[in-house]
């Protein structure tokens, strides 16, 4: 039997968001949590204001996201704003080139990565190598899903990814209305959320590698690979600058400028920033967002 594991794109996977604190509405710029976006203009305001110390943009960032990050890097002083978030490359945004930009990214932090993580990045390879990876051809997923694991109970099929082709949409430019800085957020959001996604399905992968992969357990799956999720945003954005930084030039767009690919883009950067901020225990994971999400114990179950 074929069963199916989904990631959320837009913070809800089905449309009963009536419960859910997700943080767009249909519209993309109204939040359930004006704290938040308040939060996050606030440091985006701080890291372009380069009189201001570096020290004050970090904690103006840990106080946005509610927590003070566990993992201890040396913050660099001369990065400023945009220099939070590395941009995409010029290349195109492809399976190869994202699950590789996901390594750089991680690399640039001196980071040594938890078993897990660095299982699920390999398991990602294995089966991309084995072209069993793609983005999903237009029109086979929900809007609401970033990506599936396909993978057979009781099998010893590696399983398959796919990823939602409208990431793709976002790294192109083929929204001509934006300007500059909003393409730049946007690419950089689309990148940096089809790596997220690709680590969250490469996780079910590696659970299903070591047998661990319970059809009838989906919370606990999803919560697994939510986690390994967020040690990746984390990871690559230690104190949620970068995700502030694309968040707020989203809003800030949307409010001046409507177009389809803020809307998107806010979208997307809101939901990250709402996994990272999570405290990563499996019960909040569980509580915040597998839960809200949809995901109940036989949704995989074709
Ligand atoms: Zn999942």
């Amino acid at each position: 039997m074929t069963r199916i594991c989904a990631a959320i794109l837009l913070g809800t996977m089905l449309a009963i968001t009536a419960s859910a604190p997700a943080f767009a509405d249909a519209s993309g710029i109204v939040g359930a949590d004006e704290e938040f976006h308040d939060a996050v203009a606030g440091v985006a305001a701080v890291a372009r204001n380069a009189a201001l110390p570096a020290e004050q943009v970090k904690d103006a960032a840990d106080r946005a996201f509610g927590e003070p990050n566990a993992v201890k890097i040396q913050f660099k002083a001369q990065l400023r704003g945009w220099d939070f978030v590395k941009p995409a490359p010029d290349s195109p945004l492809t399976i190869s080139n994202a699950l590789q930009d996901a390594r750089a990214r991680l690399f640039e932090r001196g980071l040594v990565l938890s078993g897990p993580l660095d299982g699920a990045l390999a398991a990602g390879d294995k089966l991309n190598s084995a072209d069993r990876v793609h983005f999903a051809p237009k029109g086979m997923m929900s809007p609401y899903e970033a990506g599936v694991f396909f993978y057979k109970d009781n099998d010893p099929d590696p399983g398959r990814i796919m990823i939602n082709p409208n990431i793709l949409d976002m790294a192109s430019d083929a929204d001509k209305e934006i300007d500059a800085e909003m393409l730049k957020a946007a690419r950089t959001t689309a990148w940096i959320a089809a790596e997220a996604t690709l680590v969250h399905e490469s996780a079910h992968a590696l659970a299903k590698a070591w047998n661990q992969l319970h059809p009838t357990k989906v919370i606990d799956g999803e919560v697994f690979a939510f986690g390994l999720e967020r040690e990746f945003l984390r990871s690559i954005d230690p104190h949620g600058e970068g995700l502030a930084t694309l968040i707020s030039v989203a809003q800030l767009h949307q409010k001046s400028h409507p177009s389809n690919t803020a809307t998107l883009c806010y979208q997307l950067s809101s939901m990250l920033g709402n996994l990272w901020r999570t405290d990563g225990k499996a019960e909040t994971i569980k509580s915040s967002i597998v839960v809200p999400a949809g995901y109940t114990e036989n949704k995989s179950v074709l």
